[in-house]
């Protein structure tokens, strides 16, 4: 999860998001569901957990309004939040995770299923957006190849690293990395 959608569910106070993760509130020491009623707190002050075990770790105490220390067990949405561990783990080997998913006995369907409900969008599309994040920062801050970059982004060949990204951006590599140089360059006269 996005940490600018952690904290929006927060100012929203979004129980569909309770059970997913936890907010701290570093002024207080207290850690709170993002559905907690109590006013949210300034965003440098936030920390995010995804479960209560580490935000107490962490020495956070649990809000006696929300109740955090409680969190209702459900399912479906700790499975959704085993997925999306294990797409942030191993997001550049798209093969591992099919494999994951039949050692846990879950359908590829019921995942995207689950995941979707849990995140709004299905285990692809992060994969997507976790991939289009990493090549673009490659391409802006590394001198990297092109092929090297399309490897370090779970690629198996150059043409369908150009036909992804051309997909997600509207550009090939190459030009987009030529404009984010010039947008460098500028912003540094
Ligand atoms: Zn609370």
């Amino acid at each position: 999860m996005r940490e600018s959608q952690m904290l929006k569910a927060v100012m929203t106070s979004d129980t569909r998001y309770d059970g997913l993760f936890f907010y701290a509130v570093k002024s207080t020491g207290i850690f709170c569901r993002p559905s907690c009623k109590s006013r949210p707190p300034k965003e440098e002050n936030m920390l995010f957990f995804y479960t209560a075990n580490e935000a107490q770790q962490a020495g956070f105490r649990p809000c006696k309004r929300c109740r955090s220390d409680l969190a209702a067990y459900d399912p479906a949405k700790e499975a959704a939040l085993k997925i999306r561990k294990f797409i942030e783990d191993k997001w550049t080997e798209k093969m591992m995770f099919v494999e994951e998913l039949r050692r846990v006995g879950i359908s590829q369907r019921t995942a995207a299923k689950l995941f979707k409900e849990a995140y709004g969008l299905t285990p692809n599309e992060y994969i997507n957006e976790l991939r289009i994040k990493e090549v673009k920062r490659l391409l802006e801050e590394t001198t990297e190849k092109i092929i090297d970059i399309a490897y370090s982004g779970g690629f198996n060949s150059l043409s369908a690293f150009y036909r992804f990204f051309k997909s997600q951006t509207g550009q090939a590599p190459g030009a987009y990395r030529k404009e984010a140089q010039k947008r460098k360059q500028e912003t540094k006269e």
